[in-house]
């Protein structure tokens, strides 16, 4: 069975960052230009670089999507999405609505969930509350959050991060039932019409 690709967006101070790193898939680690948190590690949180290192990646087409973001270039580096769904595996890329929709484009079996917070003041407080970015920042942020909200409709699901045990349980429940839809598993379908066209009684009496 092949991978699935699941793209999980949200508005900045939805609380996804969180909600991803306690799934059990594959997450992709993006590219940005933007600086460094205090709290973040190259290689583990994103792999910081500079605007002409980012460029290099785009010209060199080793970005599966890319998107510019308050004034900052995020991508997605394609060599390890593409390993993992070769294997077989959930791979996880928590990217902004743009990026979203290319990878929608590129790979139509992509699972697109967008991450609301209860309200809107919830999110303002989520990004007062976490100190890394200038009052500035955060406006612009916000103001890109509800331009993103009006994006829902090109999402399958929606979910409201409450509680993140129950948001990753809801995601885990949304990732299983993609996996039953027949068209993901058209290798089992293809079984079930061989033994149509073989001898049935062939095949009854090997049971
Ligand atoms: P932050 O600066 O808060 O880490 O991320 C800002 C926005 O960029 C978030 O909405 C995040 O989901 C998005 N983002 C992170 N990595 C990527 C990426 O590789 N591609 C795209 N298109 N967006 C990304």
């Amino acid at each position: 069975m092949k991978g699935m690709l699941v793209i999980i967006s949200g508005p900045s101070g939805s609380g996804k960052g969180t909600v991803v790193k306690n799934l059990k898939y594959a997450l992709s680690i993006s590219v940005t230009t933007r600086k460094r948190r205090e709290t973040e590690e190259h290689g583990v949180d994103y792999f910081f670089c500079t605007e002409e290192e980012f460029i290099r990646m785009r010209e060199n087409d080793e970005l599966l999507e890319h998107a510019a973001y308050v004034g900052k270039f995020y991508g997605t580096p394609r060599k390890y999405v593409e390993e993992r769904i070769d294997k077989g595996e959930v791979v996880v890329l928590e990217i902004e609505v743009n990026g979203a929709i290319q990878v929608k484009e590129k790979f139509p079996d992509a699972v697109l969930i967008f991450l609301i917070p209860p309200s809107i003041d919830d999110l303002a407080k989520r990004l007062a509350f976490r100190n890394t970015e200038d009052s500035l920042e955060i406006e612009d942020r916000i103001t890109r959050a509800l331009e993103e909200i009006e994006l829902i409709d090109r999402y399958d699901y929606l979910v409201v991060n409450d509680d993140i045990p129950v948001t990753v349980s809801e995601i885990e429940t949304i990732v299983t039932a993609e996996y039953l839809k027949p068209h993901r598993s058209k290798d089992r379908i293809e079984k079930f019409a061989f033994a149509k066209t073989s001898n049935i009684a062939e095949a009854s009496h090997q049971i």
